[in-house]
């Protein structure tokens, strides 16, 4: 029988995280605070612990993974390694298709990787509560289970709309404990005043990211911190685990190196999570294409320049060095396949400013019809962000085909679409519709970054 998954034993974990800022060809320009100067770490210490600020500004290549983080990570990785046999025989190519199945965990996607490190640091550094955001709530489910594991009370702000429209994550967060309620709240001030200029608005990350952080620095205990659950340096660097490991099982499965490594990018964490140890690869001289893939409707990548911007729509958080549609921008509506976010990972970022990742944009039509393709022959139902990096790897084996090539696809399965069929449900019913953003509204949100600090795209010119 040819074998269909690729598995590692619990004692081949990795033990180490790998670090991509230090080997990127050219230095990270650093987060600037309001004044427009370097945020300096112990800025940081009211939202964020110190062991994890550490590792957020590391430029040390390898980073032990402790002990009981990996005992914990153990409970469901090493994530097996699939090759996608069935859809490789669909699409007639002579390609060789793989992909790192993240749905396995509890929450059902690549977050925990995360969300366990991090409550973990936080427990270690005397904190007792965790603050965040959620949008679609997979990041709140996330923690709300990394917390439960750990002991730490979680407080997670849902924006209003997908509280109201997606029941489930939120009694997800419930079941693991957490206490979820939507944003904006009555329980911040930043949500109070909100609610008094627009008691009837849907909320929105922004929102939700500026009442998390206001009830982790206001504690007058000291005792909450706030998380995030992607775009920073140490989110980046807890989710390489994914990429240490598919490099061990493509050797299991005889592969040399993949030619072509995908993943979908919202802000960026579960491609680099997959990746980045194959840009070290590339760096170091290895021939590989790495394909960072967005919605055409937020085209962070492909359509937004690199600047500094701020994380968040409140402009709370710093200045970071990024692609970026601007701090305002909202996706439009009828868009239903995540991936929302106006910025970028700012390692990810300058990974596409050198060359070395090359970004791609898909309309969600194409997304859905690749993800319906992708549950009748593989069979997994995946996330609406995942069916963008399923369209890409589709095209690339095609392409394989019509080019007469054996070539090694790797991508990244970042999650089940089980909590989402609502937006498979539109698309069976034909409500979704492809959306290009006109240049006027890109624009129009850009200019909201008139007189913000200019970011230089500095660059080798290797790749
Ligand atoms: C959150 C999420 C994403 C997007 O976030 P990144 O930080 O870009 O990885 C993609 N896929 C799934 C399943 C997610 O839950």
């Amino acid at each position: 029988m040819e074998p269909y998954k690729y598995e590692l034993s619990e004692d081949e974990l990795p033990r180490q995280w790998y670090n991509l800022a230090a080997d990127l060809p050219t230095p990270m320009q650093p987060p600037l605070g309001p004044d427009g100067k370097p945020v300096r770490p112990e800025m940081l210490a009211p939202v964020f612990p110190m062991n994890i600020i550490e590792q957020e500004v590391s430029t040390q290549r390898w980073i032990d993974i402790p002990e009981e983080i990996l005992a914990l990570l153990a409970m469901w990785r090493p994530s097996p390694l699939f090759r996608a046999r069935r859809l490789e025989k669909a699409l007639k190519t002579p390609a060789r298709i793989y992909y790192k199945h993240e749905g396995v965990s509890p929450a059902g996607s690549h977050k925990p990787n995360t969300a366990i490190p991090q409550a973990w640091y936080n427990k270690q550094f005397g904190i007792t509560r965790l603050t965040t955001e959620t949008g679609a709530g997979q990041w709140g489910s996330a923690l709300a289970f990394a917390c439960s594991l750990i002991g730490l009370e979680c407080k997670v702000f849902m924006v209003r709309i997908s509280f109201d429209q997606k029941p489930f994550r939120k009694l997800m967060m419930q079941t693991w404990g957490a206490n979820c309620v939507a944003s904006p709240s009555n329980e911040t001030q930043a949500g109070r005043d909100i609610l008094a200029r627009m008691p009837d608005t849907p909320g929105s990350l922004g929102i939700a990211i500026s009442e998390a952080v206001e009830q982790a620095v206001t504690d007058k205990g000291g005792k909450t911190r706030y998380s995030l659950g992607s775009v920073l340096n140490h989110v980046m660097l807890h989710q390489t685990i994914i990429g240490l490991e598919a490099r061990k099982q493509l050797a299991k499965a005889g592969e040399k190196k993949p030619d072509v490594v995908i993943g979908c990018a919202g802000g960026g964490s579960n491609f680099a999570g997959l990746a980045f140890p194959f840009v070290c690869d590339k760096i170091h001289g290895a021939d590989i294409t790495i394909l960072p893939v967005e919605p055409e409707s937020c085209p962070t990548l492909t359509r937004g320049p690199f600047v500094y911007d701020h994380g968040d729509t409140a402009k709370m958080t710093p200045l970071l060095p990024m692609h970026s549609l601007g701090h305002s921008f909202v996706p439009p509506p009828i868009h239903a396949g995540g991936l929302r976010y106006h910025g970028m990972a700012p390692l990810v970022s300058q990974t596409v400013v050198e060359g070395l990742c090359t970004p791609r944009a898909y309309h969600q039509l194409k997304c859905y019809e690749s993800a319906v393709l992708w549950a009748r022959t593989e069979g997994y139902i995946p996330a609406p962000e995942t069916s963008h990096a399923i369209a890409c790897a589709i095209d690339e084996a095609v392409r394989a085909r019509e080019e007469g090539k054996e070539k090694v696809i790797l991508f990244n399965w970042s999650g089940h679409g089980l909590m989402d069929l609502a937006g498979y449900q539109k698309f069976f019913e034909g409500r979704l519709t492809d959306y290009s953003l006109p240049q006027a509204d890109i624009d129009k949100f850009l200019r909201e970054l008139n007189g913000l600090p200019q970011a230089p795209a500095k660059k080798t010119g290797k790749w």
